[in-house]
């Protein structure tokens, strides 16, 4: 086939796709890891389900209204920073260190604008702080001290860093200093939280927000505040928030690459984020991501034995654990 036809070919199986209906839609992470089933106890179960839902419901209440997908997801993902299970602001794992320093990044998929931050030790809602980087400042990425200060001087609510801390992710940092190795809960090796939403217009959006790996040291930076590895949006084409073991997914451009597989081989959905994921695995990579059309459809590809996710558009909403679970 000539170049030409090839390039006809994609075009028309690009344009055959059903257009847009104009129905928001909304998918969040709570972090992917060894999750099996018998491994959390119904109370615990329950607690992260309840967890998801609480986020769902924030970021539904703002597409529902017909806000947009930047508000959506900043909104769900300041819940589940909040949340004390999940591994980004309040409850988010230690540094080898003892410290708290948390990474977030958000995208808006109508502009290509983005902000980041990666160290943060102050800011109760570091998703907040890295949408004021992409909309307050000329950059993309700020880290650590420079970070705090920007909050700061942006007024954005700050706290004592013991506010990040819990009880359950210290006893983790002392296992990890124990054995040196990931954490004392197999349920639990990450937890990051993400979300991406489609709103009434058809823009797209991205958010992610973590505490990064148990034991990191040395100003150790994942991919959650790197866009086009943790986090990516692009209206038109698809929308990714990514967990998991973050080195890979920077090597591997992850959330960029399930955008660029849409956009450039024709792949659908699913395709383009299973090999991604699968090429995360072929070098050693381990987790999982939530990926969104632009016609709202979402996906879950993962390798690991479960991912923390939900889902909602005005057709209704649900929750899901292990990696079996519809
Ligand atoms: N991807 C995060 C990081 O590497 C960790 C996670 O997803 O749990 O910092």
């Amino acid at each position: 086939m000539s170049k030409l036809i090839a390039a006809a070919a994609l075009a028309a199986s690009l344009t055959a796709a059903p257009a847009f209906a104009g129905d928001w839609s909304l998918a969040i992470h709570g972090g992917a890891g060894v999750i099996n089933r018998g491994d959390l106890s119904p109370e615990k179960d329950k607690a992260y389900r309840a967890g998801l839902d609480e986020a769902l419901k924030a970021g539904s209440a703002v597409l529902e209204k017909g806000g947009s997908s930047l508000d959506a997801v900043e909104a769900a993902v300041k819940v589940l920073e909040d949340n004390p299970l999940f591994n980004a602001g309040r409850g988010a794992v230690f540094t080898a260190d003892g410290r708290n320093e948390l990474d977030a990044s958000i995208m808006d998929g109508a502009t290509l604008k983005a902000g980041a931050v990666a160290g943060v030790t102050r800011t109760k809602h570091p998703i907040s702080l890295a949408r004021a980087v992409m909309e307050k400042s000329p950059h993309v990425i700020l880290a650590r001290e420079g970070a705090d200060k920007f909050s700061v001087e942006q007024g954005l609510e700050q706290v004592d860093p013991s506010w990040f801390r819990t009880e359950e992710r210290w006893k983790q940092l002392e296992a990890w200093r124990a054995r040196q190795k990931a954490a004392l809960d197999p349920t639990h090796l990450y937890g990051t939280v993400g979300a991406v939403a489609i709103d009434a217009k058809g823009h797209l959006a991205a958010a992610t927000s973590t505490g990064g790996m148990t034991g990191k040291k040395w100003g150790r930076i994942g991919d959650s505040p790197i866009i086009g590895a943790g986090t990516y949006a692009q209206d038109g084409v698809c929308a990714v928030s990514a967990t998991g073991s973050g080195e890979y997914f920077i090597r591997t451009s992850a959330a960029h690459q399930v955008c660029a597989r849409i956009a450039w081989k024709g792949e659908d959905l699913k395709t383009a984020g299973d090999a991604t994921i699968k090429a995360i695995g072929d070098i050693g990579g381990d987790g999982g991501m939530i990926t969104m059309n632009a016609r709202g459809e979402v996906a879950f590809p993962m390798n690991s034995s479960g991912m923390y996710r939900g889902w909602a558009s005005a057709r209704g909403k649900g929750t899901a654990i292990y990696a079996d679970e519809n």
